[in-house]
Formats: C-alpha cells, sequence, structure tokens
C-alpha cells in the first residue's frame, strides 16, 4: 500500500471498500481470528430462519407445523392487531409527539425493563383515553390465518395481556375463535404460569398439543416453553425485532415473519380431498 507522508505521521492509504476501524481489526487480529474467518462464522451462525445478519433472506422458506399440534393461541397486541394507531392516540392525549413516545418504548423494551414506565419517564400519568381495537387495526394477515387455523380442525384461541372487554372489539372485529380471552378477564396476566395454565384449560388440549404464537419473547415465547407448549416467535411490532436479536428466538418451535407463513403451513398440511379446488 502506498505510504503518505504528511507532516510526522505516516498514513496508509485503504482502499475506502475494505476499510475496518482499526480498533476492530487489533480486537480480530488479537484473538487470532481472520476476518475472513470471522464472516464465515457469523454466515454459519445465521445459516437458521432469518438467516442473514440482516434477516431477510429467508422470507418466504416454508415452515412446518411442529408434530402432535392440535392447537393454536394467539396473542393479541403485535400479534394479530397493529398497536400503532393506539400507541399515536395515547402520545397525542399525552401532549407528545409520537416520535418521542415510541421513541422511549423502544429504548425501554430494548433495555429489557418494564415499557409502562415510559409514563414516568415523561414525566407524566399515562393518559385515561383507551383507543378500542377496530377493524382497520387488525394486521391484513391475522383473520387468513386464524381461519386457516379452524379449517385445519385445530382448536383456535386468543388469550393476551389485555384490559377488559377487548373480547367484544376483537369479535366485532370478525375474530370467532374457541376461545377469546383477556389478562384483565382472567385476572392473571403473562408471564405468569397461572396465565398459561388457563390457555390449557380453554383450549382442552395437552400443553404439548398446543402452538402459542405472539411477539414476545419474556411474555409469549419463554412462559409458554416453560408450561410445555409449542411455540411460534413473530417478529413484528418492537418487540418482536428487538427480541429477534437474542439468542433465545432460537428456543421457539417456529420463528415467522409474518402470520401468512403460519396460514400456507396450515394449507399445506391439509389432506388434498379437504382443500377447496382451485
Ligand atoms: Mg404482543
Amino acid at each position: 500500500m502506498k505510504q503518505l507522508r504528511h507532516g510526522r505521521f505516516a498514513r496508509t492509504r485503504v482502499p475506502a471498500k475494505n476499510y475496518q476501524h482499526p480498533n476492530t481489526l487489533a480486537k480480530r487480529q488479537a484473538r487470532g481470528v481472520s476476518v475472513a474467518d470471522r464472516l464465515s462464522d457469523t454466515a454459519a451462525h445465521h445459516r437458521v430462519r432469518w438467516g442473514s445478519p440482516f434477516g431477510w433472506e429467508d422470507r418466504g422458506v416454508p415452515i412446518e407445523l411442529p408434530a402432535g399440534v392440535l392447537g393454536v393461541v394467539f396473542d393479541v397486541g403485535e400479534t394479530l392487531v397493529d398497536e400503532s394507531r393506539a400507541w399515536s392516540r395515547q402520545a397525542e392525549a399525552a401532549g407528545v409527539t409520537p416520535f418521542t413516545l415510541m421513541g422511549l418504548l423502544g429504548a425501554l423494551i430494548a433495555r429489557g425493563e418494564d415499557h409502562r414506565r415510559v409514563w414516568a419517564l415523561l414525566g407524566i400519568e399515562k393518559p385515561a383515553a383507551r383507543t378500542l381495537i377496530e377493524e382497520a387495526d387488525l394486521y391484513p394477515d391475522a383473520l387468513p390465518c386464524l381461519r386457516a387455523v379452524d379449517e385445519r380442525g385445530l382448536v383456535v384461541g386468543i388469550a393476551g395481556n389485555q384490559p377488559a372487554g377487548v373480547e367484544a372489539q376483537l369479535r366485532a372485529a370478525g375474530f370467532s375463535p374457541h376461545f377469546l380471552a383477556s389478562s384483565a378477564a382472567w385476572g392473571v396476566e403473562k408471564p405468569s404460569p397461572e396465565f398459561f395454565d388457563r390457555v390449557v384449560a380453554e383450549a382442552g388440549l395437552e400443553p404439548g398439543a398446543i402452538l402459542y404464537v405472539g411477539d414476545r419473547l419474556d411474555n409469549d415465547v419463554l412462559p409458554a416453553r416453560a408450561a410445555g407448549m409449542r411455540t411460534g416467535f413473530i417478529r413484528r411490532g418492537p418487540w418482536g425485532h428487538l427480541h429477534a436479536q437474542r439468542p433465545e428466538a432460537r428456543l421457539a418451535d417456529l420463528r415467522l415473519n409474518t402470520l401468512a407463513e403460519l396460514t400456507d403451513a396450515m394449507v399445506a398440511g391439509r389432506p388434498a380431498e379437504t382443500l377447496a379446488p382451485s
């Protein structure tokens, strides 16, 4: 490489495309690992669903329903329902911009703290006004997915940490599962084991025959797994994207980018005679 000598210091010209911060190179050299080895390790590490370091290359790769699953139970917020409108309304009611509120929520989630601390962080009371869930708030893949689970002949349930009255809102939005419950109605909330005991009781199935689908590791995947259920982790919403970076995301039986992938798995697993002619 060409040496440049300007003033007191000799500098090495490095082509821009090869540039890496000297600290990064020094750390790798200190560990005796070449840059090429590190890149190859990274590729192997990510050669699972959510394959690339950027996480998108496996979109469209078919998934398979775990063997023995006879029922699917869905979380609500950011699994079936897009909460953007509700949080924007909360920001408006609190007198802060949505950008501010959602940025702070992201920080709390990333730090593993309770997101409900956001109001204390802002130094204001939580606004009393609540936004009711409407059909327009549903993720577009939600209703088709529940329909596909039902048509596959499996038990369909919805159970999430939600306030009183959400059951009626979800039914009005178009859901008609075998059971629909909220933490408010049950008097127990995730991640409490009692919540998942109620899921098992309502589904009327062995825990291992239930697939619980949610967007959080701490409230959905890990406690459902501890209760003996199979789990589906959907990477959407702030929790989904942040928790997908954690190693425990690998513990989920299914790692989903959308519910449409689960819908496809339902249709793919159905006996041919039950499929409508196309
Ligand atoms: Mg959720």
